[in-house]
């Protein structure tokens, strides 16, 4: 297993001169099971500095070859698909079986996708009297987060390969073993020196000074929307790209027609998943007057499902919170919706009662929530749905809609045009009918505050390059 994680900066394993380290804490159970570089600006530099010697001659590296490379890439990935499973277990506390089909899953589905779209690519086309062509953003700066941090990091770095761009990575520091894992397999596809550089670190020594170089051609960023606020205002003093995918608080529309079982329990699966961990997570469930006593009853049925436990074990669904610190965060929320006066339906802020350590949350559900509450508004990133009622349909499209928030929802109903009709109306980037969730060779993304720019299949790709024309060529 690997427990340490050193830079990787122009094709060799490179500590930061002052050799600080981050411990990386199991949050199952509290224990030091590694420990990452903290990394300086000056590793910054250097790593910045070698994606951009590196770019000439990978941009003109033909198109095929690039392809091949993130095929092997993959190949890598599903090799050491068990030692990733297991380092998310430690790192993160996702269940073990989770982390294998899930995690690493679809990490390997957004490369299969990511190469599809280079594979239809068509690098230039005449439009009007000129020649367009596309051609790579450049230096990219990946800075993602922990929660699904595999998926996170190649949706960036697969993208960039494939789009002839070179890469500065510097992943979460809550999350580094996953990565360093990545970067050994990196390694071994014995790419030129400086193609694909990964600074370990925190968002003060690393995420700063690397969203704000002067260098960096695009800083694509995964995380909070307020850390995504710094990354903006840093790379607008050099007017640098940024794509941006931020939080969400994500609304279920069950319309009247809907089947009420089954909709609960898709809504608490997308809610409680990743102990809730998850950006598009469907945290705000919107539920048809006459129906919410019934709905309310299946949900607390499902809810059974959803037991936390040691995440080693195969048979575990639901894993602690991230961290003590996150897991801080989300009893908070709990504790606000009770204090607004939401109704606890299940679970509470309380540790569940068999499991010792700072980490672990109980799956809540809250009923009666209305708008004016923080946890019909405020991001949780944990494992709490909050249930409000609806007269109409109209009303449960303008309150799907009154976020700050817009990346993810979903429309339950009987009748697909019924569905598809709420579904244009709502104001996020991604919605999914009846149950869909994640599709990787579908654009996802935000609107509002959720963030700017797509990842994922042609879409995600395509944020990795530059449209250029050259008139009088055609
Ligand atoms: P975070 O914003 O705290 O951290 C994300 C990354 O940014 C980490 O690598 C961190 O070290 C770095 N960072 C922190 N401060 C920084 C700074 N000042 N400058 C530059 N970099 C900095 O997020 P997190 O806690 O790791 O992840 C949870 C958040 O991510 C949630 O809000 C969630 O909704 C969001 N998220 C969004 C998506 C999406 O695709 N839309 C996916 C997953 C997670």
């Amino acid at each position: 297993m690997t427990t340490e994680a050193v830079h990787y900066i122009s094709g060799n394993w490179v500590e930061s001169a002052d050799r600080e380290w981050t411990d990386v804490v199991n949050p199952a159970t509290g224990e030091t099971v590694g420990r990452s570089m903290r990394g300086t600006p000056g590793d910054v530099d250097r790593a910045v500095l070698a994606a951009r010697q590196a770019l000439p001659a990978w941009s003109a590296v033909p198109m095929a070859d690039r392809i091949d490379v993130v095929e092997r890439l993959a190949e890598g990935i599903a090799a050491a698909r068990s030692r990733l499973a297991d380092a998310l277990v430690l790192e993160v506390g996702v269940p073990v079986s989770f982390g294998r089909a899930a995690q690493v899953g679809v990490a390997l589905g957004d490369l299969a996708a990511l190469v599809a779209a280079a594979r239809d690519h068509v690098e230039r086309t005449a439009v009007s009297n000129s020649l367009v062509v596309s051609v790579p953003v450049g230096v990219v700066a990946a800075i993602t987060p922990w929660n699904f941090p595999l998926h996170q990091i190649v949706l960036k770095v697969g993208a960039a390969l494939l789009a002839g761009c070179t890469v500065v990575l510097k992943p979460s520091e809550v999350s580094p073993l996953n990565a360093a894992i990545l970067a050994e397999i990196i390694n071994d596809l014995r790419l030129p020196a400086g193609v694909v550089n990964v600074v370990f670190g925190d968002g003060t020594g690393v995420g700063e000074p690397l969203s704000a170089h002067t260098d960096v051609d695009l800083v694509s960023f995964t995380g909070s929307r307020m850390v995504g606020e710094r990354i903006m205002a840093n790379a607008a003093r050099n007017i640098t790209k940024v794509s941006l995918e931020l939080g969400g608080k994500s609304a279920a529309i069950i319309l009247d027609d809907a089947p009420i079982e089954e909709s609960a329990a898709q809504v608490l699966g997308s809610c409680f998943a990743n102990t809730g961990q998850t950006c598009a997570a469907l945290t705000r469930v919107l539920v048809p007057r006459e129906l919410a006593p019934a709905w309310e009853e299946a949900a607390l049925v499902a809810a059974a499902h959803w037991v936390p436990g040691d995440p080693a074990q195969e048979s575990t669904v639901m894993g602690p919170a991230a961290s003590a610190l996150q897991a801080d965060r989300i009893r908070g929320h709990v504790r606000a919706a009770i204090a607004d006066g939401a109704r606890l339906v299940v679970g509470g802020p309380a540790s569940p009662d068999d499991l010792v350590g700072d980490a672990w949350v109980q799956p809540t559900i809250f009923a009666d929530v209305t708008p004016q509450m923080r946890i019909f508004r405020e991001e949780v990133f944990g494992p709490v749905l909050a249930i409000s009622v609806y007269d109409t349909a109209e009303e449960a499209i303008a309150l799907a809609n009154d976020s700050d928030y817009g990346l993810a929802g979903g429309v339950w109903s009987a009748n697909p045009q019924r569905a598809l009709d709420v579904a244009l109306r709502i104001q996020t980037g991604t919605i999914g009918i009846n149950g869909a969730g994640l599709d990787v060779g579908a654009p996802f993304g935000g609107v509002k505050q959720s963030g700017i720019g797509r990842e994922c299949g042609v879409h995600g790709f395509e944020e990795f390059l530059e449209t250029k024309s050259i008139m009088g060529a055609t």
